[in-house]
């Protein structure tokens, strides 16, 4: 059963929000593409290994994806997460190209590709370190007994797969395979640790604990804040700025109107600079003077509020 679906991941809204804000010949709008193609290949690979997750026993298995948790002030964030009543299962999943050695040993990944022989993240490691994190969280809150597995799954069809034995292989595998690899897993796990209702108050209490975080990619890419366009531009020729008249957005090259041409742009520059607008900075992106209209715009576009009156500040509820 699915108990939490996966969202366009964080990093690609922002590498696209921020695609929308700066010019178009600015120096690092490549280097945005090609991070941006990147990540939106990964998500590409997870929806895929989510469609054979779908594909498990909906009454036994239930399945959160893209989940947030912080376990001593730090957070961890687990592809997939299934849950059943005999254990629990982390999944990392990766879209890597080339021929991927999974070494028992060191605990590395190599990839070789073109024959060049490279060192990358260990999805396999990545999950252990996760299993740590979770049972942590799961003895603050009492849940003490249950066994935590862990699998990586290697979302590129064309990747090769190669483990240095036979108990590492049984923990990765492709999206394709990921259905037989629970299954296989599951064998080891006779013994029914939770009812039913116990596994589904986990299930909520681990939805209502995701937290995910702004990413800082102004200071990932070193950008200033006056590197970044201001104001609406037109939805119809994209001339800016749009101006406010008769309570709708106007543009004066192609007299096209909008009414809620504000809302992308507020988006997005909350995306990309730290997930916090107060009024004032809001008539200054938008170019207009109105406290009243700036507070008008802010209240109707479903954001969360923080802070009284005058110092009050509004953030996008992150999924
Ligand atoms: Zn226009």
């Amino acid at each position: 059963m699915l108990i939490k679906a996966r969202g366009v991941p964080i990093w690609i809204q922002c590498l696209e929000a921020l695609l929308r804000l700066l010019p178009q010949d600015h120096r690092l709008i490549p280097d945005i593409r090609r991070n941006l193609k990147y990540r939106q290949k990964g998500y590409k690979g997870e929806k895929s290994s989510d469609y054979y997750a779908s594909l498990l026993d909906q009454k036994e298995f239930l399945i959160l994806h893209d989940l947030t948790l912080v376990h001593k002030k730090l957070r961890f964030q687990s592809d997939t997460l299934i849950l059943t009543a005999r254990f629990f299962l982390i999944i990392e999943i990766k879209s890597l190209e080339g021929e991927l050695f999974f070494n028992n040993e060191t605990g590395q990944l190599t990839v070789s590709r073109h024959e060049t022989v490279t060192g990358a993240d260990n999805p396999l490691i990545q999950a252990l370190n996760h299993c740590i994190q979770l049972r942590g969280w799961l003895e603050d809150r009492k849940i003490n007994e249950i066994p935590i597995e862990h699998l990586a799954i290697i979302s590129n069809p064309r990747a090769v797969i190669r483990c240095s034995n036979y108990e590492t292989a049984r923990h990765v595998g492709t999206d394709k395979s990921l259905p037989l690899k629970v299954m296989e897993l599951s064998k080891r796990y006779k013994k029914e640790l939770l009812t039913e209702k116990e596994l589904k108050k986990i299930a909520k209490a681990f939805k209502k604990a995701h937290s995910p975080q702004p990413i800082n990619i102004m200071g990932f890419y070193k950008l200033k804040h006056d590197e970044l366009l201001k104001y609406i531009a037109c939805t119809n020729c994209g001339f800016r700025p749009m101006v406010r008249v008769r309570g709708l957005w106007h543009c004066v090259n192609c007299f096209a109107n909008s009414k809620a041409a504000h809302v992308e742009v507020i988006t997005d520059h909350l995306l990309v600079k730290g997930n916090r607008i107060t009024n004032r900075e809001c008539r200054d992106l938008l170019g207009i003077t109105s406290v009243k209209l700036a507070n008008k715009l802010l209240t109707g576009m479903n954001l969360h509020k923080e802070g009284n009156t005058r110092s009050r500040s509004y953030s996008l509820k992150l999924q």
